[in-house]
């Protein structure tokens, strides 16, 4: 990848630029618990978008999607967004460093990637996370701090991309570091390098490749019900509430709301066992932890479908240490702890089963957990 992009910026530059480089993303535990106030528990991973970047001394931006095989160029006022969604990513970036104060001029870029899209590892903040470490490094003497570089990508996606995302993307993308997971609180944002210490496991994701477009908005329903709950509870967010204050008031909430709130209670607790598991080196309970999320966001958050509830069973029936969904649900990945012995079984199995009962394979990710956002 890293030769084409060199290639390209030759062929239609001249020389050559700085290369950059950010990462997907995944999250071991710790799903919906972001707009609960709770922790999530990602890593940055060996999959990545690569960019070489050169000022230009002009006032144009002139990008190169190796990818797409598309040029765009465009201006860097707030009049000149380019139409293509791809380049909106980069667009935005240098906007939202403009509108914090931060300088940024023309400059000339090829990048090229190979996280998948729309499969739940955040390809478009790694996208976001290069071009705004480059940027931050080319033009603002590396002046902007990690986590506003990370906010930089989240208010890309809602100010440019229609996106309203959290922040957990775009952190991970930027924080990431070689065989180390991050536990983020997502109240205080308080962060934690934990090593992902899986001796003898591989970290494999299974992508259904099926997304259920739903009629109401079930994200916002479940979001519903986690304030409604809290409101009765008297507090900001569920992040404060315990599994006896929830049955104290079970009478007074619906049995909806009830079970909702009691997955986000217990999701809380997981994350923070898997760290403590992690510590210890102990990937079996880690393992069972991901299993209870799966069930949980099957049974009483309710975001499974009948796809992931089906590779969860085959993982289980292959003696997968752990599988759950990974991301909001409704379709997409499960990311899968597997024992090295049985990872080939594994992965030929479910692959097998699934093309047998959908009619068509699942994508097969191996991730190992990598660096974040960096110069090349
Ligand atoms: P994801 O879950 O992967 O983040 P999104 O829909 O949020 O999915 O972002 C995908 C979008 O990001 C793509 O439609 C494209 O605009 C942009 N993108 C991601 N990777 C690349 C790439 N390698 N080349 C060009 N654009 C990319
Ligand atoms: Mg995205």
């Amino acid at each position: 990848m890293e030769k084409t992009i060199k290639q390209e910026f030759e062929k239609r530059f001249g020389g050559e630029g700085t290369m950059y480089a950010s990462a997907g993303r995944i999250n071991l535990i710790g799903e919906h618990t972001d707009y609960n106030g709770g922790f999530v528990f990602p890593g940055a991973i060996d999959k990545v978008i690569m960019a070489d970047i050169r000022p230009n001394g002009t006032d144009k931006v002139r990008v190169f999607s190796v990818d797409i095989n598309e040029n765009v160029e465009f201006g860097l006022e707030e009049k000149d967004a380019p139409a293509q969604q791809w380049a909106r990513y980069i667009f935005g970036v240098c906007r939202e460093i403009i509108k914090r104060g931060g300088n940024v001029k023309g400059f000339d870029a090829v990048f090229a990637g190979n996280v998948p899209l729309g499969a739940g590892l955040s390809s478009s903040a790694a996208l976001e996370s290069c071009f705004a470490f480059a940027l931050n490094d080319l033009f603002n003497g590396n002046s902007i701090d990690k986590f506003e570089l990370a906010k930089i990508g989240q208010s890309t996606e809602h100010n440019y991309c229609g996106v309203n995302c959290g922040i957990m993307d775009q952190f991970a993308s930027v924080f990431g570091k070689k065989g180390h997971l991050m536990r983020l609180d997502c109240r205080s944002m308080e962060y934690e390098y934990f090593p992902f210490n899986i001796t003898g496991h591989k970290l494999v994701l299974v992508d259904s490749q099926v997304k259920h477009a739903l009629v109401d908005s079930p994200y916002n329903k479940r979001r519903q019900s986690c304030e409604r709950v809290a409101a009765k509870l008297g507090i900001d967010t569920l992040r404060d509430a315990t599994k006896e204050a929830l049955d104290a008031i079970k009478g007074e909430i619906s049995a909806e709301d009830y079970f909702r709130a009691k997955f986000v209670i217990e999701e809380k607790q997981r994350v923070l066992d898997v760290c403590d598991a992690l510590q210890r080196g102990d990937c079996e309970t880690v393992g069972r932890k991901m299993y209870e999320t799966h069930e949980g966001l099957s049974k009483d958050y309710e975001v499974s479908c009948e796809e992931l509830d089906y590779l969860n069973d085959i993982a289980r029936r292959c003696g997968v240490t752990g599988s759950r969904i990974m991301g909001g649900g409704f379709g997409g990945c499960t990311i899968n702890l597997v024992k090295n012995d049985i990872y080939d079984q594994f992965i030929s199995t479910v692959t097998h089963e699934f093309n047998g009962r959908y009619g068509h394979e699942p994508k097969i990710y191996p991730v190992i957990i990598s660096d974040g956002a960096h110069k090349c």
